[in-house]
């Protein structure tokens, strides 16, 4: 197993943690806000929903969030104990369930970046070849239903669907600042009629990456979230002056938590078995590999029994609550460390400072690290409720009824959050 290899599995992705946090982008108030001249009320035709990621913004955040917007959202409308992610609880498989109402396993982005144990071919996040893309995102529903979509990113966003697309989306560019998105969105609203999209989303990085860096619980993280809200804040103001702010429905979600590192919960793999005798996926928090004969599945999973803080399963046999047996994507044998925990190697342990500092996500779903918010405001959102905690793959469904769409078969059950919903 070479080193080219674990960069591959992102073993280096994140890159060690910075010194200093940059300061995040201003809070910028409404009154700051720059009132366009030609800002007027919008005569909306049909339902109108902005879908807003918050990309791991963990519900264990939310008590001690700085952000009056978004908890006004939350009073005024809808939110969830807890939106429950996918396993593995990574950025591309949950925002694609969340668009799909599909799990990992039968939309196929069954990690962020994989290898096809099949065809050999490898999957990243810039991989935008359809044939990668399994079910059907909502703006290609809508858009098949003649109904217009704009994407200010999300995964799955730039693919074609057999020549479909959102009528206007952008190439992904992290360097794009907040408040440049949300004009963006508004921008999409000023169109006229025929153009103006009805379902539109608009995604935001900087809260995971402070998670990453520091870990949950971080002042940087407390301060990216405060600068997100400062976000949704322009986007109420946004509204609020073309007369639309109760016309359109706003859900926000997050795709997972976030969980700290500890050089003290690191189990090693090669404590257990030969690694010459496996083919290693994935590492750390959600480890997959498979054996390399005559090493046989079983004798592989026999030695990692040994393992006190994983449970090793033959995909077959994963958990049922995962969802994550059923796709030839999928390595033969599936490792789930405790909450915390992550598997290693001596190499890669041994000689350097890994897991010293940070967090990350990937960890069972089950676990409450890893579960992200859910908030919805708007005209066909009930008012003043909490919701129990309920699963990603539910939010296409939500969104086709909101938008009077006819969703296509998935995973979701209807019955699961219709009671959010403002009955006819
Ligand atoms: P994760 O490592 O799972 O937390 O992934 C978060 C990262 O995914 C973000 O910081 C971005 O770098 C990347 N990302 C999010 N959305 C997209 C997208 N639509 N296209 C490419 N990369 C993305
Ligand atoms: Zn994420
Ligand atoms: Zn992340």
């Amino acid at each position: 197993m070479s080193l080219l290899w674990l960069a591959a599995c992102g073993w280096f992705r994140s890159g060690p943690p910075q010194d200093t946090w940059p300061d995040p982008e201003p809070v910028t108030s409404p009154a700051d806000s720059q009132v366009k001249e030609d800002t007027g009320p919008i005569e909306l035709t049909g339902s109108t929903l902005i879908l807003v990621s918050v990309d791991g913004f963990s519900q264990a955040y939310w008590e001690s969030a700085d952000m009056p917007v978004l908890k006004g959202w939350a009073e005024q409308g809808t939110r969830a104990e807890a939106l429950i992610p996918v396993y593995p609880t990574k950025t591309f498989p949950n925002h694609y369930s969340q668009v799909t109402g599909l799990y990992p396993s039968h939309h196929g982005i069954v990690d962020n970046s994989f290898r096809d144990p099949v065809s050999g071919e490898y999957f990243d996040m810039q991989t935008l070849d359809p044939k990668w893309w399994l079910g059907e995102p909502i703006w290609i529903t809508a858009e098949r239903q003649d109904v217009n979509t704009a994407t200010c990113f999300w995964p799955g966003s730039e693919v074609s669907f057999d020549g479909d697309r959102p009528r206007y989306y952008l190439p992904y560019d992290g360097s794009m600042s907040g408040r440049e998105r949300v004009d963006q969105v508004l921008e999409w609203l000023d169109l006229p009629d025929d153009k103006r999209p009805r379902l539109i989303t608009l995604y935001f990085s900087d809260v995971d990456s402070a998670g990453h860096s520091y870990g949950p619980g971080a002042h940087a993280v407390y301060q990216e979230l405060r600068a997100v809200d400062g976000h949704l804040s322009l986007l109420e103001q946004g509204l609020r002056e073309r007369g639309i702010l109760d016309e359109v429905d706003l859900m926000v979600v997050s795709d997972h938590g976030m969980q700290s590192f500890s050089r003290d919960r690191v189990e090693l793999l090669d404590d257990h078995l030969d690694l010459a005798t496996v083919e290693v996926y994935s590492w750390a928090q959600h480890t997959t590999l498979s054996a390399i004969a005559p090493a046989t599945t079983e004798q592989v999973l026999e030695a990692l029994s040994g393992l006190e803080h994983a449970r090793c399963h033959a995909k077959a046999d994963t958990p049922e609550h995962l969802h994550y047996g059923d796709s030839e994507r999928i390595p033969e044998i599936v490792c789930l460390p405790d909450d915390g925990w992550v598997l290693s190697s001596h190499s890669y342990f041994d000689n350097s400072t890994v897991y010293s500092s940070g967090g990350t996500h990937g960890w069972d779903p089950a676990y409450p690290a890893m579960h992200g918010v859910f908030v919805a405001r708007g005209p066909h959102i009930q008012q003043g409720r909490v919701h129990p905690a309920f699963d990603q793959v539910q939010l296409y469904n939500l969104m086709a009824s909101i938008l009077e769409l006819t969703p296509q078969s998935n995973d979701g059950d209807p019955s699961e959050v219709s009671d959010m919903l403002v009955s006819e």
